[in-house]
């Protein structure tokens, strides 16, 4: 646990959430601004960050969680669709630093817009940072 981390606090039950599931690792709750009836967050029980301070196995579990509830909102709140957002650093608008998923179930006519400006590239552009980020992976 880390000291004055809010959803340290929230997922090991030291303060109430509206929780949707939890077990040994991740306790999953509601979001209190939600952008959609059932918005969704999974918590990792253990302190992180973010995805750059995530261990493999929590990252395995978190995603079949993931899976496991967007599953459940379907079949409990009948949503059209589902998006997963997970925001890592300030200037990806994260704002609790402690690793979560948000689980956003969608609606039609639900007025939300969850999405990111298209820009261009070539192929060749393509190629260099693809080789650029696989220089990057173990
Ligand atoms: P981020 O912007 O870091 O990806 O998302 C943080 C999310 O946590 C926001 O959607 C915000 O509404 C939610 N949140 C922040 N503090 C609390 C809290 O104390 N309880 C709950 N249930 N949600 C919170
Ligand atoms: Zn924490």
């Amino acid at each position: 646990m880390e000291k004055d981390c809010i959803f340290c606090k929230i997922a090991n039950g030291e303060i109430p959430a509206s929780t949707v599931y939890e077990d040994d690792m991740f306790r999953v709750i509601l979001d209190m601004s939600p952008a959609t009836k059932g918005h969704a967050l999974i918590l990792p029980k253990k302190h992180m960050a973010d995805i750059f301070e995530m261990d493999s196995e929590t990252a395995e579990k978190a995603f079949v969680l993931a899976a496991k509830v967007a599953k459940g909102m379907k079949a409990a709140l009948n949503c059209d669709g589902l998006n997963i957002v997970q925001n890592n650093g300030e200037v990806a608008g994260q704002t609790v630093f402690h690793f979560h998923m948000h689980i956003i179930p969608r609606y039609e006519g639900d007025g939300q817009n969850i999405n990111w400006v298209p820009g261009t590239s070539e192929a060749e552009e393509r190629e260099r940072v693809a080789q650029q980020i696989r220089s990057g992976l173990n």
